[in-house]
Order: structure tokens, then C-alpha cells, then sequence
């Protein structure tokens, strides 16, 4: 009898030479095992590494009707909110973004960045804070347009809310990032300063600059709006919220400070006060979203700068523009709410690392309803 481990597979060894064999083929088998569990492993990590570098920085441009409201869903599914759009209408906008969120698979908003005081961006924020856990809350600080009776109740609502709120609050300030894991979000301007120095690859002279007559200062909110670049990889985007044509040539002349972009969330909702060519030609978008409401923004001139932009291959609308009429529009399978009023679509925006983008339009749902625009 052979004396061997496990006895159970040589309990029945009837010869040394016998045993031997099977001890070779019992070894041979071992390795083949662990060879093929080992393999298999590494299979599965590299799909595992395939999948999250493939997984998109997923943006939702939700319909508050002319105000903005934007929320960004990292691939390691953090979440920031840029804005809340307006109050009142029975709570419809904070509704529309706890909807959204709900699709995103969310139960919190992580940071939520109001851009500006207007009531079309943080007009909602009451209704939506009793609606959804809000970790952190960014804004440029106190309200610099207190003559707009609206403007200052709309500020201090939002001061009422911080106050009671358990929520961190960060001041936001040009040339800071707001702390996402895999995407690096820059702060571009807030309360009317703007950083010092270029992104970096950026810094080149301006040639669009010509192209774009200096206007004289804004002295609204909207110039102090919280602007941001967001690069995941070599995946770039920009969203400067209502920030005007006067901060955009500081920001951009002569020395262009941002660079090309992939996406440009259309500053301002395409109202021609703001989206200069020292901008838009500047950072020379390949997609553009204009969250334009079907009588607030959307206007012809800025619509065309837009258009006429050298890279562009898709611009996609909110909502038809009254103003835009038959000429200044996007066919209408690039605009999500035909009406205004009750529709409610949103667009959803995919960015990948490489700076392809798929854009959604969930009005055509079911339908042809996505198109994917490759770099
Ligand atoms: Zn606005």
C-alpha cells in the first residue's frame, strides 16, 4: 500500500510505478487548476478595469422651464447639482429633479452648486432640500444684487435653509476644485473673479477675440455666476452658468484661459447677452446643450455663434424657442420639450473618457432617441 496524501485518491494504488503516475497526474491537474482559476481572475479584473473605464461621466439637463438645473452622476456615481431652477408652480421643478435623480439611482445629492442668486437657480432650493439629503452646498457667498426685490427674497430663502441645514457649505473660488473622485472639477469664476491662470494645455492667444466688441460690465448676478470646467481623462466640459459676455472676454482675452472643450452647456440659456465668439469659438465646443425654456433664452444671435461654431456637430435644445422661430431652432429631434408648460423631458448627456458623447433625448424614447458623436 502506498502511504500518501490524500489517501483517498491513492487508496487504491497497487503498484509504486502506478502511484507515481497518478502522483504526476494529480500534480499535473493541481497546476492546471490553479493555472486556469488564476487565468480567469485576471480575466475578470480586466473586464472589471474595462467596464469603469468605460463608464460615463452622465450628465441630465432637467426642464425647469428656463432656468437651469444640471446634475452630473461621476463613474463612481458621486453626485453634483448645479442649481435648482425656480420655486412656487406647486413644487414642478424640484418634482422634475428628484424624478431625474431617482432615474440616476440616487438618495442624495452629495454637492449642490448654486451658480448665482437668481430665481431661476436657486429659487427651488427650499422645495428640493425637503425632498432629497443635501451633503454639501457651494456658492459664491452673498447676494450682490440687493436693489432685485426678487433676487434678495430668493437669497435669503436660501440663507434660511443653510441655516437650518446640517450641511457642509464651501465658498467657492476660482482656480479651486470641488473634491470629486476621477473627475477633476475647476472652478472657473465666482462673484465676478475668474482665475489668474490658464487650464492646463490651455493659454494660446485668442484669434476669436476681434470677433467679439467689448460690452460694458453686468452688474447683476449674472456676472458673478460659479463657473466650472469639469476634465474626466481627456474628456472636457464647461458650465459657466449665466456668467456675461463682459467676464467671458476678461476669462478669454487675449490669452484664451480654458482651451477646446468637448461639451459647452450654453452659458446663460443661449440669451445673447452672454455666449460671445471670444468664448464659443474659443473653446470650440462639439457639442453644445442650450437649456433655453420655450420664451427665456434661446436667441437668434447667440443660437448662430453656436451653429457656425468650427467643431460643432451637435447642439441640442431644452425646448423650441419662440424667439428662434423657423431659422434659429435645431430639427426637432434634437429638442426635448416642443412646448412649454407641462413636458418635463429631460436630455441626458454620456461623456467618456476619450470625449465621445451619447446624447439622450427622452422625449424620443423608444424611439431613435440617442445619437453618439465620437472624437
Ligand atoms: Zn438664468
Amino acid at each position: 500500500m502506498c502511504l500518501s496524501i490524500p489517501v483517498r485518491f491513492f487508496q487504491f494504488c497497487y503498484s509504486l510505478r502506478r502511484c507515481g503516475a497518478r502522483i504526476a497526474i494529480f500534480f499535473l491537474v493541481s497546476i492546471g487548476l490553479i493555472l486556469a482559476i488564476s487565468t480567469q481572475a485576471q480575466n475578470s479584473n480586466f473586464r472589471k478595469k474595462k467596464i469603469s473605464i468605460e463608464t460615463p461621466l452622465t450628465v441630465y439637463f432637467i426642464d425647469v422651464e428656463g432656468g437651469q438645473s444640471t446634475l452630473f452622476v461621476t463613474p463612481s456615481h458621486q453626485s453634483l447639482l448645479v442649481d435648482t431652477g425656480w420655486p412656487d408652480h406647486a413644487g414642478r421643478d424640484a418634482a422634475r429633479i428628484l424624478a431625474v435623480a431617482k432615474l440616476a439611482g440616487l438618495d442624495h445629492i452629495d454637492y449642490l452648486l448654486i451658480t448665482h442668486f437668481h430665481i431661476d437657480h436657486v429659487g427651488g432650493v427650499p422645495n428640493l432640500a425637503q425632498k432629497i439629503p443635501i451633503g454639501t452646498y457651494i456658492d459664491h457667498g452673498v447676494n450682490r444684487e440687493t436693489g432685485n426685490a426678487a433676487t434678495q427674497q430668493a437669497w435669503e430663502n436660501y440663507q434660511k435653509v443653510l441655516a437650518h441645514s446640517h450641511a457642509r457649505h464651501i465658498l467657492a473660488k476660482p482656480g479651486e476644485s470641488i473634491p470629486l473622485a476621477g473627475v477633476t472639477a475647476t472652478i472657473i469664476s465666482a462673484d465676478g473673479n475668474l482665475i489668474d491662470t490658464p487650464l492646463p494645455g490651455a493659454g494660446e492667444p485668442n484669434s476669436y477675440c476681434k470677433d467679439s466688441p467689448a460690452r460694458s460690465p453686468d452688474e447683476t448676478e449674472n456676472a458673478r455666476s460659479v463657473g466650472i470646467v469639469l476634465q474626466y481623462d481627456k474628456a472636457r466640459l464647461v458650465d459657466l452658468g449665466d456668467l456675461t459676455w463682459d467676464k467671458e472676454m476678461e476669462l478669454m482675452c487675449p490669452v484664451n484661459k480654458l482651451g477646446p472643450m468637448d461639451v459647452y452647456i450654453v452659458s446663460h440659456h443661449g440669451t445673447a447677452i452672454s455666449g460671445s465668439p471670444a468664448l464659443v469659438d474659443g473653446i470650440a465646443p462639439r457639442v453644445a446643450i442650450m437649456d433655453n425654456g420655450e420664451n427665456k433664452g434661446g436667441s437668434p444671435s447667440a443660437w448662430e455663434i453656436i451653429e457656425k461654431s468650427l467643431r460643432l456637430k451637435g447642439l441640442w435644445q431644452l425646448h423650441f424657442s419662440t424667439q428662434g422661430g423657423s431659422q434659429h431652432n435645431v430639427t426637432a429631434d434634437r429638442i426635448a420639450n416642443l412646448q412649454g408648460g407641462s413636458d418635463g423631458n429631460y436630455i441626458r448627456l454620456s461623456l467618456y473618457p476619450d470625449g465621445a458623447v451619447t446624447v439622450f433625448n427622452s422625449r424620443l424614447a423608444g424611439q431613435a432617441a440617442e445619437r453618439t458623436i465620437r472624437p
